[in-house]
């Protein structure tokens, strides 16, 4: 199996992994830049994220193109992945999400603030980005090659960009790291609003933080994570495959009462022909 290969099935456990932790639903999607070729990206075809296979990747260019003619549709938003691979090249994955604890946030234009150390890892600060600054009424959605620099531009050198009224997006050295980060920064943001409602959030100051950050950020912490996410998809997985298989087993056996009938059918037929 190539590299390639593998790298594809990474990104699409990455993907179902998101969804299973609720940071991505029907929508939001992960990318990977090709490890060949920091020209490429790597990124699904439009699809829930939690059905996302290995086939259903494709390759993309830095412009968003992809590399081979597409039979199937593809996210309207990619422009994301592109315009962040060519502003950032120390960035090696992207995701982009509408998780349910950070839209109160991009919604009121509250700052997230790191409130626990695992959440150190969205940085000590996640710009704000709002479309209607430079373009004005949008649909909101990315689309246009202009939209994804300008978030970019937002972006900057953070981890982190909160997208007003949309939803977030989230860099990262390699995937492990961005579903890391991602998944903490989305706990993060329920922590803080919840400590809010009990009456203060108390953040970690920018010393904390940084220490707090870079501890997680090693291979150690964050592979030790990735094991757990992958373990508990891999249940649910499991789970639903037997449930799957068991219900077609059960469809392609003979009920108890269709048995007696067909049984009582062959009965009554011999007595006709005793007659
Ligand atoms: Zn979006």
């Amino acid at each position: 199996m190539s590299n390639l290969d593998d790298v594809c099935r990474e990104l699409a456990r990455a993907n179902r992994i998101l969804a299973h932790e609720d940071v991505l639903d029907a929508f939001g999607h992960v990318s990977v830049r090709h490890p060949d070729d920091p020209g490429r990206y790597l990124l699904s075809r439009s699809r829930g994220p939690e059905l996302v296979q290995p086939d259903d990747i494709l390759e993309f260019t830095l412009d968003s193109e992809p590399v081979v003619p597409p039979t199937r549709r593809l996210y309207s938003e990619r422009v994301i992945h592109g315009c962040i691979y060519q502003a950032r090249p120390d960035v090696h994955a992207v995701v982009h999400h509408h998780a349910p604890s950070i839209m109160p946030f991009v919604i009121a234009g509250v700052d997230l603030v790191p409130v626990f150390h695992l959440g150190a890892t969205m940085g000590t600060k996640a710009p704000f980005w709002d479309s209607r600054d430079e373009f004005g009424d949008t649909s909101l959605l990315v689309i246009k090659p202009e939209e994804g620099r300008s978030l970019a531009r937002a972006l900057g050198s953070h981890a982190m960009v909160l997208m007003r009224r949309h939803g977030a997006t989230v860099v990262g050295d390699n995937l492990h790291q961005v579903v890391f980060r991602s998944i903490y920064s989305a706990r993060n943001a329920e922590h803080q609003w919840r400590a809010h409602a009990l009456g203060g959030v108390g953040p970690l100051t920018a010393g904390e933080a940084s220490l707090a950050a870079g501890h997680n950020l090693q291979p150690g912490p964050i592979e030790r994570a990735w094991e757990y996410w992958a373990g508990r998809l891999d249940k649910t997985e499991a789970l639903v495959a037997a449930a799957t298989a068991s219900q077609a087993a059960a469809r392609a056996r003979p009920t108890a009462r269709t048995t007696a009938h067909k049984a009582s059918g062959r009965a009554k037929r011999r007595k006709k022909s005793r007659r």
